[in-house]
């Protein structure tokens, strides 16, 4: 029976997709972004959770009376392209209790699950870390190339995305970086829901010392909102 390697569940989670949402983090991750939230999730170790299908949708199931129309399960991660096959057993009992899926990616892995995948979710939530190659590659340590086409694989089902980017003071805080991202959206994505911008926060600092990982951004401070407003407004 296959199982879907676990990193930590969030109930009535608001803000990783519509509605309010059961939100699944999946271990393992191909990327190294330098402000990671989830250290802990890039690796799958022996003392890695696993969780059934049928845990899954017990746990989805409890939430249902929250969901409304729009609201539903979201697998994030981690990276949760890297377990496609048990997502789309996951998306398929879901579907069959009535719960939809978002799948919540940073595009930077794909293998012969991901246009399945794609195809069964409601909407990819991606988080587009930048639209400039050589910025997306020094953020997160792997190439633009998984991520050009995943969204292709969106296109091609006609799903709709939601475009995220965290925002770095002195790394993309900038009017320009958001017309880049604007216009690579225009350029690039058929469906598109929207384009968010999340503030930069350090509060995963301790994560990374206590994984006796070395965290770059140590100096830089969380991300202004009072900017962080100003610059959505160019969205
Ligand atoms: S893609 Fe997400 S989980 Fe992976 S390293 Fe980047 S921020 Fe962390």
């Amino acid at each position: 029976m296959i199982t879907g390697k676990l990193h930590s569940i969030e109930t009535f989670g608001a803000v990783d997709g519509p509605g309010i949402r059961t939100v699944f983090f999946l271990q393992g991750c191909p990327a190294r972004c330098v402000y990671c939230h989830n250290p802990d999730s890039w690796t799958t170790t022996a003392e890695t959770e696993n969780i059934t299908i049928e845990r899954v949708v017990h746990i989805a199931k409890r939430g249902r009376p929250y969901y409304g129309k729009d609201g539903g399960v979201t697998f994030s991660g981690g990276e949760p392209l890297m377990q496609g096959e048990f997502l789309i057993e996951a998306m398929d009992a879901l579907a069959e209790e009535g719960i939809s899926t978002v799948i919540d990616t940073s595009g930077t892995y794909v293998d012969g699950f991901t246009q399945k995948v794609i195809e069964e979710s409601q909407m990819l939530l991606l988080d587009v870390k930048h639209s400039d190659p050589v910025k997306f590659e020094e953020i997160t340590g792997v190439n633009q190339d998984n991520l050009l086409r995943v969204i292709d694989m969106a296109n091609e089902a006609d799903k709709p995305l939601w475009i995220r980017q965290v925002i770095v003071p002195g790394l993309n805080d900038t009017e320009e970086n958001v017309a880049e991202l604007k216009e690579f959206a225009r350029q690039r994505v058929k469906n598109l829901h929207k384009i968010e911008l999340l503030g930069y926060h350090n509060m995963a600092i301790e994560k990374w010392d206590k994984l006796g990982i070395p965290y770059k951004l140590k100096d830089v401070k969380p991300m202004d909102r009072g900017q962080l407003a100003r610059l959505s407004q160019l969205l």
